[in-house]
Order: C-alpha cells, then sequence, then structure tokens
C-alpha cells in the first residue's frame, strides 16, 4: 500500500510546481509540508455521511504567515483511491453559527 509521505509529496510537487515557490500571502519561501494527509468531505446540511466521499489531501503550509495550500493525494499519485459506501447517521448535537 502506499504511503504518504512528506519526501514523495515534495517529489511530486517539485516536478509540478512551475515558477517562483514563493508564498503569494507573504512573498516568503519558507514552506512546510502537514505531517499527514487531512480530508474534506461535503457538506450535507449538518449530517454527516459516514463512508462518504472524502477529498485526501496534504497540505502545504508557509511556515512564516501560515498560508495553506491544499493538494489532492490522489491525484498526486501519493495514495490509491478506495470505493466509497455511503452510510447516513445523525450527526451529534453541532453548534451552529448564525449570523
Ligand atoms: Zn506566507
Amino acid at each position: 500500500m502506499e504511503e504518504y509521505t512528506r519526501e514523495r509529496a515534495a517529489e511530486w510537487l517539485n516536478k509540478h510546481w512551475q515558477g517562483p515557490k514563493i508564498c503569494p500571502i507573504c512573498q516568503s519561501n519558507n514552506w512546510v509540508f502537514s505531517e499527514s494527509l487531512v480530508e474534506i468531505r461535503p457538506y450535507h446540511g449538518g449530517q454527516i455521511f459516514v463512508g462518504g466521499t472524502l477529498y485526501p489531501l496534504f497540505l502545504l503550509i508557509c511556515g512564516v504567515c501560515g498560508y495553506t495550500v491544499l493538494f489532492n493525494a490522489i491525484v498526486a499519485g501519493l495514495i490509491s483511491p478506495t470505493p466509497a459506501k455511503e452510510e447516513k447517521i445523525d450527526a451529534p448535537a453541532v453548534e451552529k453559527k448564525e449570523s
């Protein structure tokens, strides 16, 4: 099984990142890869779909200002896609922020 490592992420990114590798916010060049993969899931109106679609990502974080870039780990070939099965559960009481 393929595994995420910062080294593999850096190797992939160096092949794909064209132009100067500077932060668009603070103009520094002090990037750090996330320690592990993270995931983002679709918003379902406050309900959680366990086993539903997830987007596995690795992060590139500016070490100066914290600006964060997301990269899809499947597209980068760092992990294999797994088939998703959807199962709806009631979300625990979540604080909703109303403005
Ligand atoms: Zn920055």
